[in-house]
């Protein structure tokens, strides 16, 4: 892990769960100042800094906490979506698990600045050992007053819970999470109206990822400007990596915005294991296209594009693949994922995701036919642009990505009635 000023993780193997601890190490100033300077001054701070929102989509933080500010309807709510679900992305929970504090004083901020007296923590339900350190965290928070009623003498009252999702990865998605919050079914709703100004109960509501509150604490501490100088211009500050699949060292890396790939592959995570060659990257979790070896100069930020593939950091999950990895069956387990995870409430996602997973399928057990990669891209086709939600975008980029990128694969698949790697027939 590098080492950035002010940590988010706070270093490879120790956790801060006391708030002694995190005190010791200066937790809390950032609050503190923000109770001095006043809820303008955080929201200067951070649109200064440039923020962008961690979570996928790069929305710059400072206008939607401008935004839920100014709205004058009350009550006013903050989540926080720890609902990670995407393959390979795992870099929230070393944040959960190591630094929960620094979420804790992000969300106290949050609802100093935007006037939020209630917040929730939306739980990835696969992460069951986190909520009771959650619990406790909060528990330990409230008792010394970081939390509360008046909290720090304030004025401002904040009440977190901790909400556990049932395993639904639509429910990573804003609205779909609120819906489930409300109780009702997680699926996605139209927008607008946008969660800002209507989001958790019809009210004012700021929703944001973990490491998008985590980030906030750190701009008040060592100030915009030097903030905004860690990392690319267009995406400044440093970004988790979470980085999976054939490398010497996997795990999760801070590294400044904008750091080439190849950098992160071959200079953090040590190459590829046991000498043997790399073949393909998944660059920012399975909803961006895959890359192929020769793609890596790219650098990981929102603005930059690699060859063929648009928005490349996504959730920062960096998944790779040596050269005995069959790409048809990559292909297939993430079109299984999509169609298990497709809520059904729209049809080209309901229907286009399992014939995905279905001609992909086929193909890797031997019994694709010639047409099969003209009707993926017309199944792909069909999805793409006429979903409800990113979800069935995500699906149809990712097998046109496959196609683009290792169409000779498939062909292979379909003409030699088996896989080239030994896979599975
Ligand atoms: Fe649900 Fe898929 Fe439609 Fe999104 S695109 S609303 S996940 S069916």
């Amino acid at each position: 892990m590098s080492k950035l000023i002010d940590r988010i993780i706070p270093d490879p193997v120790r956790c801060i769960t006391g708030i002694s601890a995190y005190e010791a190490e200066g937790g809390f100033r950032a609050l503190k100042k923000a109770a001095r300077a006043g809820p303008d001054f955080v929201i200067e701070e951070i649109v200064r800094a440039g923020l962008r929102g961690r979570g996928g989509a790069g929305f710059p933080t400072g206008r939607k906490w401008a935004a839920v500010a100014e709205d004058t309807a009350t009550p006013k709510y903050i989540i926080c979506n720890a609902d990670e679900g995407e393959p390979g992305t795992f870099k929230d929970r070393l944040i959960l698990e190591k630094n929960p504090f620094l979420l804790i004083e992000g969300m106290a901020l949050a609802a100093f600045t935007v006037k939020a007296g209630v917040g929730y923590i939306y739980l990835r339900g696969e992460y069951p050992a986190l909520f009771h350190l959650l619990e406790d965290v909060i528990a330990q928070c409230r008792k010394k007053g970081y939390i509360g009623p008046d909290f720090m003498g304030t004025g401002a009252d904040l009440e977190l819970y901790v909400h556990r999702g049932a395993g639904a990865y639509i429910c990573g998605e804003e609205t779909a999470m609120i819906e489930s919050l409300e109780g009702k079914r997680g699926q996605p709703r139209s927008r607008p109206p946008y969660t800002v100004n209507y989001g958790y109960m019809g009210k004012p509501t700021l929703a944001s990822n973990v490491e998008t509150f985590a980030n906030v604490p750190i701009i008040l501490n060592i100030g915009a400007e030097s903030y905004s100088k860690i990392g690319s211009p267009e995406s400044p500050g440093p970004k988790l990596f979470s980085v999976s699949g054939d490398v010497v060292r996997p795990g999760v890396y801070e590294l400044p915005m904008g750091v080439p790939l190849s950098e992160i592959i071959y200079e953090h995570c040590g190459g590829i294991k046991g000498g043997r060659a790399l073949k393909a990257v998944i660059p920012g979790g399975v909803s961006t296209a895959v890359l192929r070896s020769d793609d890596l100069a790219c650098r990981m930020d929102f603005t930059s594009k690699c060859e063929g593939s648009m928005g490349i950091i996504g959730s920062g999950a960096v998944i790779v693949f040596d050269e005995e990895t069959c790409m048809v069956h990559t292909a297939y387990r993430i079109a299984k994922f999509f169609a298990h995870e497709s809520c059904g409430k729209c049809t080209p996602c309901r229907e286009g995701t399992d014939w995905i997973r279905a001609i992909l399928l086929r193909m890797e057990q031997g019994l694709g036919v010639e047409d099969d990669i003209r009707l993926l891209r017309e199944v792909c086709g069909n999805i793409a642009g006429n979903s409800f939600c990113a979800l069935g975008d995500s699906a149809a980029i990712s097998t046109i990505g496959f196609l683009d990128k290792f169409g000779d694969e498939f062909e292979a698949h379909i003409k030699g009635k088996t896989c080239p790697f030994g896979g599975p027939v």
